[in-house]
């Protein structure tokens, strides 16, 4: 049997993209003193007339090879903020920095893994765990596996709150931003500074990424540093300590509530923080290294959603629920979320939009001004670097920037279907300026 053909832009791949976006177009240089046409590009001499242009997705789930780009550019800036490099001094590493990791209170019981000395434990072992109103039995014997199927589904889908679990998610990024504030008036006060005083001698930095536990929660890791107040360039007062940080984060994440009015049919609540906070300190050695915090921010800010079940797409309101891919933790979630989200005092919300997310829609790996690098700027540097390559190979023109007008005239002509990997990393036939000009284009 003959191979199936290669589709054109697999010819030329944008760095193995399963999903490029396809433009055509052209890019003109132009002497701005006499008008003269230097040089022109054009998807003319491309295959099928169109420029495969990488979809720059963060999301290993649709893209592979962009997440892959996301997620390396994620850990050089996460690890240039714990010991410096990018434009960040080595003198970061000594200023007070802390892992921290806040979750989500309990829905209702769910199907767990535990282990202790890497003996499997018992789910929720109860002698006379009785049963709920529907029946259902409150324990659960079994030792699961982290690769459970069952894992994070409640004992009872009819007892789990999922109005609350919604809710939570789709509260988390305000009950963050309340901590961040709560965060640095309790340093303050536990400096014995006023606001304005403490913010004249110490900025609070951080870098978080948000992570689903298989129950459909959001919880959130983030790296928080305490730096002069300029940011890493300076040095925090002696008396900003681990310790001292330490203290305030749990204070603040205990402090930190959104309190929810009542709606027709929803009772008011006030959201919160869960029971379960951990912070440690990071450090160049032992067992929480500035290298495994970023390779465990940088992993998690390629994910989404996909661990709880849902699909990793929006969801219209037209779509049979019954039907849709998904396992039924993930399904109710769903629902929920279209439930409420026909509610007018939570249509700010929009749990409609991200009901695939179960309510979550904010964005996944957030940093404050002066962390670290931006994303942004790694991406500058690395176009710089390309282009200086293309211009070293005879890819593209040696023309003097000053001078030169560049004039583009670009069109999308659609998004090319997903490609299977085995058809990936062909060679590249771009080819060389400076050759024979085109009478189409040239
Ligand atoms: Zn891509
Ligand atoms: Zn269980
Ligand atoms: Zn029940």
């Amino acid at each position: 049997m003959l191979p199936a053909p290669i589709p054109s832009y697999a010819t030329r791949h944008p760095g193995g993209c399963l999903l490029p976006a396809l433009l055509r177009g052209r890019v003109d240089h132009i002497d701005g003193a006499t008008g003269e046409l230097l040089h022109r590009y054009t998807t003319v001499h491309e295959p099928g007339g169109l420029l495969p242009i990488a979809c720059k997705t963060r999301r290993a789930s649709r893209c592979p090879a962009c997440a892959e780009v996301y997620r390396a550019d994620t850990y050089q800036l996460i690890r240039a903020g714990l010991t410096g490099g990018n434009g960040i001094p080595a003198t970061v590493a000594t200023h007070p920095c802390v892992f921290t990791t806040l979750t989500a209170p309990s829905f209702g019981a769910v199907h767990t893994h535990r282990e202790n000395n890497g003996n499997v434990l018992a789910c929720r072992p109860r002698r006379n765990g009785g049963t709920c109103p529907h029946g259902r039995r409150l324990s659960c014997g079994d030792k699961h596996s982290r690769d459970d199927a069952r894992l994070g589904e409640p004992l009872c889908p009819e007892c789990y709150d999922y109005t609350g679990a919604v809710l939570f998610n789709a509260h988390a990024a305000v009950l963050w931003r309340r901590f961040t504030i709560t965060l640095r008036r309790t340093l303050a006060r536990q400096a014995g500074l006023t606001n304005k005083a403490f913010a004249a001698q110490v900025r609070v930095s951080y870098a978080k990424v948000a992570e689903y536990q298989r129950r459909g929660v959001v919880h959130f890791h983030a790296i928080i540093r305490l730096d002069g107040p300029t940011g890493p360039t300076t040095t925090p007062p002696t008396w900003a300590t681990p310790a001292l940080l330490t203290a305030a984060i749990h204070q603040a994440a205990r402090a930190v509530t959104v309190k929810m009015p009542a709606a027709p049919g929803l009772p008011s609540r006030t959201l919160t923080w869960g029971r379960e906070l951990d912070t440690r300190p990071i450090t160049t050695t032992g067992d929480l290294t500035d290298a495994k915090v970023a390779a465990y921010v940088a992993k998690y800010a390629t994910k989404a959603a996909e661990c709880t079940g849902t699909l990793d797409r929006r969801v219209s309101s037209s779509e049979r629920l019954a039907s849709l891919p998904v396992r039924d933790h993930a399904r109710r979630h769903i629902a929920e979320c279209f439930r409420l989200g026909k509610l007018p005092e939570l249509e700010h919300l929009r749990l409609t939009a991200w009901a695939h997310m179960l309510g979550f829609g904010s964005h996944f790996s957030p940093k404050s001004r002066a962390y670290s690098v931006t994303l942004g700027s790694l991406r500058a540097d690395r176009a710089i670097y390309q282009r200086d390559n293309a211009k070293a190979a005879g890819l593209l023109p040696d023309l003097d920037t000053d001078t030169a007008l560049v004039v583009a005239d670009w069109k999308v002509a659609g998004r090319a279907d997903p490609l299977p990997l085995a058809l990936l990393n062909t060679a590249s036939t771009l080819p060389k300026t400076g050759g024979t000009p085109c009478p189409d284009c040239c």
